[in-house]
């Protein structure tokens, strides 16, 4: 029971990137684009996005599953609002925090986070250029 249950967790977070890719391509992008477009196209000085709408939609969803599992004694509808909860949350957390940066402090690292990272690189290149010269050097080749 308790792996079925988790199993039920992970098959609905798997399923949710399908639901996502599919709602995305033929919804979102289809009859829906009245919805989405500001999410491409951001022309108001507002946090949210009418895209959000989408977010309260999967909430919805999940609600729905929690009632099912509340009053109907449909015991997997726990676990399937909660797959949904978890691909919302790491959906959110991953698309529009880290690729939107919809939020500054993480911005902020992000900007840290370049820094380091070009800083590193610069040094490897270095190193690896002056080994390469003490190598190439000794051997006659410079
Ligand atoms: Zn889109
Ligand atoms: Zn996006």
């Amino acid at each position: 029971m308790t792996f079925l249950w988790i199993f039920t967790v992970m098959l609905t977070f798997v399923f949710m990137e399908f639901v996502a890719w599919f709602s995305h391509k033929y919804i979102m992008h289809g009859f829906l684009w009245s919805l989405h477009k500001d999410h491409h196209i951001k022309n108001h000085d507002s946090w949210f996005e009418r895209n959000d709408f989408f977010f309260i939609f999967y909430a919805l969803v999940s609600s729905v599953f929690v009632i099912l599992w509340g009053e109907a004694n449909f015991w997997f509808g726990l676990p399937i609002a909660l797959g949904i909860f978890l691909y919302g949350l790491t959906y959110f957390m991953v698309h529009d925090i880290f690729i939107h940066q919809r939020f500054k402090i993480f911005r902020k690292a992000n900007g840290n986070m370049r820094k380091v990272f070009a800083v590193r690189t610069r040094f490897t290149i270095k190193t690896y250029t002056k080994k390469m010269e003490s190598v190439l050097g000794c051997c006659g080749f410079l």
